[in-house]
This record gives structure tokens, C-alpha cells and sequence, in this order.
């Protein structure tokens, strides 16, 4: 069995965030979309709450599972037997960063991969923290978040009137 796991923060999920996941689905057999606690990270959305939002986001999915941890994610991937990690890059701002995490892994387990899929372009400029900032200014995020997912959003985010 071919299995991922699709590691982030997902504070809240975004249409950027839920193309990979359709397309790694594609690829695998069964893939792990994991909440990680980042302790430097200060979120929005408690941990329960960012795996509701991407229940409902992928619920047409059937090989998604949802997950949490706040274990380093290569203990994760040992305690679940995973080997592979997908993630997502957007621009060349994005490449350093995790070129770096992925060589760590790698380092620190040699039989764990990580494979980048290339954002689509339309989701090219789309961040979680963009989707947070257009919230709390009662922004349209039609075509930003999954549409089932944006009531939780503005629930958590916009100003009461
Ligand atoms: P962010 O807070 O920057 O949106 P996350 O930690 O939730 O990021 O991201 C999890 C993974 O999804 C990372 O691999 C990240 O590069 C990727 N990702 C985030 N947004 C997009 C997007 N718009 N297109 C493709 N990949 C994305």
C-alpha cells in the first residue's frame, strides 16, 4: 500500500491546500492529511477545529484520512510506518524553507522522501494567513476556502456587528 502524509498547519485549510490533497489522493493509495502543532505558529483554529474543516473539505475523498500530532513528523511517519511526505510549494519564498526541512528528515531517517507537487496557478498567492487577514475584514472568500468550509471561518473571524 502506497501512503503519504500531507503535513501542515491548515489554520484554516484553503482551495490552495485542498488541490494537493486531490491530486496526491490521485497518486496514493491512502493519504494522511496530518495537523501538526507548530510551536512557532501562533493559529487561529484550535487543533479540533482545523481537522472539522478539513473533514468537511475532503469528505468526497475516499483514500483521505485526517489526522493530528504534535510529535516531530518523522516519529510520526515511524509510528504510523509512513515513508513518504508530500508538500505543497508556491513560490520560490516557499523553497528554501522547506528544502531545508526536507533534507533534516532525511537526515534524521533515511528511508523518508519528500515530494513537492507545484501549487496550481490559480492558488499560486493563496496562504492560510491571507484567507485569516480577508476574514477578519469580512472579505470575500468565495474560490479562497472550500465553500462548506467558509461559515467556520467567518464564525471564528469576522467582526461581530
Ligand atoms: P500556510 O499557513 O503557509 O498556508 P501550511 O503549513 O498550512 O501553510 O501548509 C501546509 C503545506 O501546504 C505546505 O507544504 C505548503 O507549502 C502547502 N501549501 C500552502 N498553501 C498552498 C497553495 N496555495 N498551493 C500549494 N501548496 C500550498
Amino acid at each position: 500500500m502506497k501512503i503519504a502524509v500531507y503535513p501542515g498547519s491548515f489554520d484554516p485549510v484553503t482551495n490552495g491546500h485542498l488541490d494537493i490533497i486531490r491530486r496526491a489522493a490521485r497518486i496514493f493509495d491512502t493519504v494522511i492529511v496530518a495537523v501538526f502543532y507548530n510551536s512557532s505558529k501562533k493559529c487561529a483554529f484550535s487543533i479540533d477545529e482545523r481537522m472539522d474543516m478539513l473533514r468537511t473539505a475532503t469528505k468526497d475523498i475516499d483514500n483521505v484520512i485526517i489526522d493530528s500530532s504534535d510529535n516531530l513528523l518523522v516519529h510520526y511517519m515511524e509510528n504510523n510506518d509512513v515513508k513518504v511526505i508530500i508538500k505543497g510549494l508556491r513560490m520560490v519564498s516557499d523553497f528554501e524553507y522547506e528544502f531545508q526541512m526536507a533534507l533534516a528528515n532525511h537526515q534524521q531517517n533515511k528511508d523518508i522522501e519528500t515530494l513537492f507537487m507545484m501549487t496550481a496557478s490559480e492558488y499560486s498567492h493563496l496562504s492560510s494567513s491571507l484567507v485569516r487577514e480577508l476574514a477578519t475584514y469580512g472579505g470575500n472568500l468565495i474560490g479562497l476556502v472550500p465553500n462548506d468550509v467558509i461559515p467556520y471561518v467567518y464564525e471564528k473571524l469576522q467582526p461581530k456587528k
